[in-house]
């Protein structure tokens, strides 16, 4: 069971270069996603920091996982990127079609 769970882990990123900058994601979940002073969003991780380069990833963790699937779902930029830890297949996001 434990072992399952960490296989099937997921973890998200944002694309900056496409983020608008509206905000929805960080409406959605406040806990994953942050508007920084550039305006652009990025993802969070439990100790609260940003992480700002490009690509980093946070994990997703389980209980929210419908707001930050709903996040990349609704997002007009088509910038929020959740994929499996384990192979790194894009779960939500733009590729995931
Ligand atoms: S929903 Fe998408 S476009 Fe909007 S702020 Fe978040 S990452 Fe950027």
């Amino acid at each position: 069971m434990g072992e399952e769970a960490v296989e099937d882990a997921l973890e998200v990123w944002i694309d900056q270069d496409l983020c608008t900058g509206d905000g929805i994601c960080a409406q959605y979940a406040p806990e994953v996603f942050e508007l920084d002073i550039d305006g652009l969003a990025y993802v969070k991780g439990t100790d609260d920091e940003l992480r700002r380069q490009p690509g980093e990833t946070v994990p997703v963790p389980l209980p929210l996982l419908q707001d930050v699937a709903d996040s990349a779902k609704e997002c007009p930029g088509d910038c929020i990127h959740v994929r499996r830890a384990r192979d790194m297949v894009e779960v939500y996001g733009p590729a995931a079609e």
